[in-house]
């Protein structure tokens, strides 16, 4: 059985080697669709019996994972030539500081989706449920989907 949830989150990015305005930092409202693949509980007289996970469990884990993490944040590339500058001017406002992330990636939606999957993944694993796919939409027409085992 296959469940979704989704959240939305406002982010701010660069794409520094882009040949057009993705260079530019600037903002999107993401869309992050989370896709739990696995049977329904059956022990009877549990709190999730005849769920395959509660949720607002798996909300939890998404406002831990991603919300409180980049919600209102930004993510660069570590080799990102103006890195400093970028680091700078995110300093200016101090609350900033735990949501700016330097990256060993370009934070494309689609290596963003595979981030994104790779940490809702941990926690999901460790409560021994299977995470099959992240969707992200970086516009309302331009998604990225990793499923599990995507390269
Ligand atoms: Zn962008």
């Amino acid at each position: 059985m296959l469940i979704t949830k989704e959240i939305e989150i406002d982010m701010a990015h660069r794409v520094c080697f882009h040949k057009s305005k993705c260079r530019n930092l600037h903002g999107h409202r993401y869309k992050i669709e989370v896709g739990v693949d696995d049977k329904i509980n059956e022990e009877y007289g549990t709190s999730d019996y005849g769920m395959v996970i509660d949720f607002s469990d798996l909300k939890d884990i998404m406002k831990k994972e991603l919300d409180e993490r980049f919600d209102h944040g930004a993510v660069f590339y570590r080799n990102d030539p103006y890195r400093s500058k970028l680091e700078e001017m995110i300093m200016l406002n101090d609350q900033s500081k735990d949501k700016l992330h330097f990256v060993d990636f370009m934070p494309t939606a689609e290596n963003l989706c595979k981030y994104w999957f790779e940490l809702v993944d941990k926690p999901l694993k460790e409560k021994g449920i299977n995470l099959e796919y992240v969707k992200v939409w970086e516009t309302p027409t331009s998604t990225a989907i990793y499923r599990r085992g995507d390269k």
